[in-house]
């Protein structure tokens, strides 16, 4: 499954299978990816997907190191509270609450307790 987030410094990033690619660039038919340690471990995979990202057209390389889809989902979730956060004018409870549908129980047994959370939501609102 292709999930498409935004890196921390708001350039798209890639998440399949516990990996992390960052847009490497874009053709009139296919976005092509990177592994996102590329440089720091010389991985040279890659990966190709349809425009709409939807579809996975090839898999180039496989990666010199482990994936994790445990922090790809902490990840994502950060995301997702961080948009809600900046985007909807609800409190903080509500913003966890929100983000909280679909995710899975073991996932959210290793996140963060609610109060750090909510005191997350306020920050980021502050640093807007
Ligand atoms: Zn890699």
């Amino acid at each position: 499954m292709v999930t498409i987030s935004k890196t921390s410094k708001g350039t798209p990033l890639l998440l399949n299978d516990g990996f992390c690619y960052i847009l490497d660039h874009k053709t009139d038919e296919k976005i092509l990816w990177k592994c996102e340690v590329q440089r720091k471990l010389n991985c040279h995979a890659r990966l190709h997907t349809s425009l709409d990202n939807k579809v996975i057209l090839k898999l180039i390389d496989t990666h010199n190191h482990s994936g994790n889809a445990r922090s790809q989902h902490i990840r994502q979730f950060y995301e997702n509270m961080k948009d809600e956060a900046l985007q909807n004018h609800i409190n903080p409870y509500n913003v966890l609450t929100q983000c909280y549908m679909g995710v899975p129980d073991e996932i959210r047994a290793i996140l963060p307790n609610n109060s750090n959370l909510k005191r997350d939501v306020r920050r980021w609102r502050q640093d807007k």
